[in-house]
């Protein structure tokens, strides 16, 4: 008997049968930019080999115009069908099923020549679209819909056409973007034509036995967005046109409201695409924060949808059906929702990756074998970075030991767990600790090495981390004055009104920290939809509530400071610190850029601007944070150099600038991948 009943059970189409409720929705990984197809292959195929029912590729545009950027993979050409064949044969040997997604992205298009209904600029692009005529519409659908016959030559089991996030064809269905007066405007019968007549025509084209899922945004997340009647009355016109599935939009891209960001809650939109069960006779699925087993089967057992859509989890371990399947699911590696190496790459123009995976998108280059020769090795510090190479370096066949001087397992990872929103890090640790003991670690914690412990190892490896670096304030010995360490892992008492020195990553956690009280709102839905604004839409269109964003009065009155003359946060992930930033200035945080730190006393902290120093300024306050970065811990590392032990050196202890867990995992993979 499986813990996962309603998830593992088969799905039926009627032409085709679905062997369980798992999708892995769309990702654009850039790997078929690389032209490098056998590389694409091997992506699917190992996900296919673990065993989830459907995917669907990233977003493959079916014309220049539409492409997401100038470059952006497309199905244009009768040639790019061999390339595809190798994919989806690939993916049929591995014994799974894949569609192909048709993206136009519209007016979202990175590039000159984008096109949409009107001519209405998106926030999110600097390129004002080309207003299409009736000609011009018509070569839309049929490119689309040449696209979609192209993807069933090129050998895949269906397409998604992808109607939802604020691209093209969601930007005919709303006033917002759709000021047309013709056929294609005006009702919301005309607004909905194009979705519909791309359906019904690529339902012609692909004949009946042909997987045709269609994305619906169900709830839009921007001002003047669809009414839950117009979902459900598009919903059923699109089933009536021919599609097989409906699966779940969850926002537009320009919305202010985070939507698989790890501060928001799991499930957070399951509720969302509830709504439309039983409106229509096709199966429905669902999406957003769904990452885990249990988290995905109760929402169906909960009649949510009839199938899950899960994607960035799949980044994060390709074999996470096959593990639930088995009675494994501890062992799944979590996808923590941080972007860093996924979405952060994907719109850097960077290949798409995983924190906790980095073999994500790189399975061909960064291959794991068991090793030639068995060897001793010491690894010490259990952060990140020696928990990767400990457990690689043992999943190869090495003799490991690992040492910290902690009592537990996560370096600065269970700092960051701390922190409200950043609950998934608990589940991290956990998986660290599981996998340590699966591959036969030899865990020494709370001991405290020296190299004359280190002497009769093959190899040592030492990532020993970070220290805070010390900003040297007149005045920072007093009692006033805390280090993030005092404050996130040893809970020291904070008073009410709090000054932040150093607005990197950690300054935003710990301004986060501290001006929430009582459960974080990542914990319940109804508070962290209050706090942005978040309504059903079926009260108010696209729902966002009338009254806005609501959040709880802060816990503390904090100021975050940096000396740089930037924005602050400017640094955090590219998809992201607009949310940390967002939800900082909801809570009143001041921030301040380009000051000077003069002195600390028992006012508060003494600042002043500029190279000239002036318009000196006093920010009283109960207590002072230092939070100004890190510096290598060498210790270690020194001491071996002067007896010639030769060690590699790894994450924070290597470089401290930058550092984070992406990094520090990434190189403890590899590092290991090679001894
Ligand atoms: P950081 O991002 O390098 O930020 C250090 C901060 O300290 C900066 O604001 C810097 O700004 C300030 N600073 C540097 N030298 C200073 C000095 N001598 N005196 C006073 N202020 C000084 O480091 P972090 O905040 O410690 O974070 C460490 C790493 O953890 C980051 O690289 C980050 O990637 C990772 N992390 C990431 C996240 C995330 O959300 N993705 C969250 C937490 C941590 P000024 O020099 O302008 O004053
Ligand atoms: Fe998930 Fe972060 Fe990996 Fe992306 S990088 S798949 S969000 S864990």
């Amino acid at each position: 008997m499986t813990d996962y009943p309603h998830l593992l059970a088969p799905l039926d189409l009627g032409f085709t049968t679905l062997k369980n409720r798992v999708l892995m929705g769309s990702m654009h990984t850039n790997l078929e930019e690389t032209g490098d197809w056998n590389r694409v292959a091997e992506f699917y195929a190992a996900r296919a080999r673990g065993g989830v029912a459907l995917m669907v590729t990233g977003g493959i545009a079916p014309n220049r115009e539409g492409g997401v950027f100038p470059g952006a993979a497309g199905l244009f050409a009768d040639k790019d069908v061999a390339n595809h064949q190798i994919v989806t044969q690939r993916v049929h040997d591995a014994g799974g099923k894949i569609a192909m997604q048709i993206l136009h992205a519209g007016r979202y298009a990175y590039g000159p020549e984008c096109v949409a209904p009107s001519p209405v600029k998106s926030p999110i692009s600097p390129f004002p679209p080309r207003e299409l005529d009736e000609e011009g519409i018509e070569k839309q659908i049929n490119d689309i819909v040449t696209a979609a016959v192209r993807a069933r030559e090129a050998g895949y089991d269906g397409v998604e056409i992808m109607g939802s996030e604020g691209y093209f064809i969601n930007q005919f269905l709303v006033t917002h973007t759709n000021k047309r007066t013709d056929r294609w405007g005006g009702s919301y019968e005309n607004r909905m034509r194009l979705p519909i007549e791309i359906v019904r025509r690529t339902r012609a084209a692909v004949g009946a036995d042909f997987i045709l899922i269609y994305r619906l945004s169900m709830i839009d997340l921007i001002p003047n967005g669809s009414t839950f009647d117009e979902v459900v009355q598009l919903a059923r016109a699109i089933e009536a046109a021919g599609a097989t599935i409906l699966n779940t939009g969850i926002g537009w891209h320009e919305a202010r409201v985070p939507t698989i960001a790890t501060s928001v809650p799991r499930r957070a939109f399951a509720w969302v695409t509830k709504k439309l069960m039983g409106q229509v006779g096709i199966p429905v699925i669902t999406s957003n924060r769904i990452n885990m087993p249990d988290v995905a089967e109760d929402v169906l057992a909960e009649g949510c949808a009839d199938m899950v859509s899960m994607a960035r989890p799949f980044l994060a371990d390709p074999d996470f059906v096959n593990k639930a399947a088995a009675g494994r699911a501890d062992r799944i590696a979590p996808c923590i929702a941080c972007n860093q190496a996924c979405l952060d790459h994907t719109f850097g123009g960077k290949l798409t990756s995983c924190l906790v995976n980095p073999r994500a998108c790189h399975e061909t280059e960064l291959v794991l074998t068991p090793a030639k020769t068995p060897k001793t090795l010491a690894v010490v510090g259990a952060g990140p970075a020696g928990l990767s190479a400990a457990i690689t370096a043992a999943e190869r066949g090495h003799a490991v030991t690992l040492f910290d001087r902690a009592d537990q397992v996560g370096g600065q990872l269970n700092m960051a767990k701390k922190v409200p929103g950043k609950e998934e890090f608990w589940g991290l640790v956990d998986w660290f600790a599981t996998m340590a003991s699966d591959a036969g670690v030899t865990l020494r914690l709370g001991t405290e090495v020296t190299a004359d412990d280190l002497t009769g190892f093959d190899d040592v490896i030492l990532a020993t981390g970070v220290t805070p670096r010390d900003p040297q304030i007149p005045g920072q010995d007093g009692e006033n004055v805390l280090g993030y360490i005092d404050v996130l892992r040893h809970e020291a008492r904070v008073g009410d009104s709090v000054a932040v020195i150093g607005a990197g990553g950690i300054g935003f956690d710990v301004s986060e920290y501290l001006v929430h009280a009582g459960e974080s709102p990542t914990e319940n839905l109804p508070e962290w939809m209050r706090e942005w604004g978040v309504t059903d839409p079926g009260e108010t269109r696209g729902g966002l509530a009338p009254e806005g964003p609501r959040p709880e009065a802060p816990a503390r009155a904090v100021t975050l400071l940096q000396r740089k003359a930037e924005k602050p946060g400017k640094r955090l992930g590219k998809t992201t610190g607009w949310i940390h930033r967002a939800a900082l200035q909801m809570k009143n945080v001041k921030m301040k850029a380009g000051v000077n730190y003069e002195r600390i006393d028992a006012q508060g902290l003494h600042i002043s601007y500029g190279e000239a120093r002036e318009r000196p300024e006093v920010i009283a306050c109960d207590t002072i944070v230092l939070c100004a970065g890190q510096v290598s811990d060498r210790t270690l590392a020194d001491a071996l150099q002067e007896r010639g032990v030769s060690c590699h050196v790894i994450g924070g202890a290597d470089v401290a600038a930058e550092l984070d867990a992406k990094r520090a995992i990434d190189q403890g993979t590899r590092l290991a991948a090679t001894l």
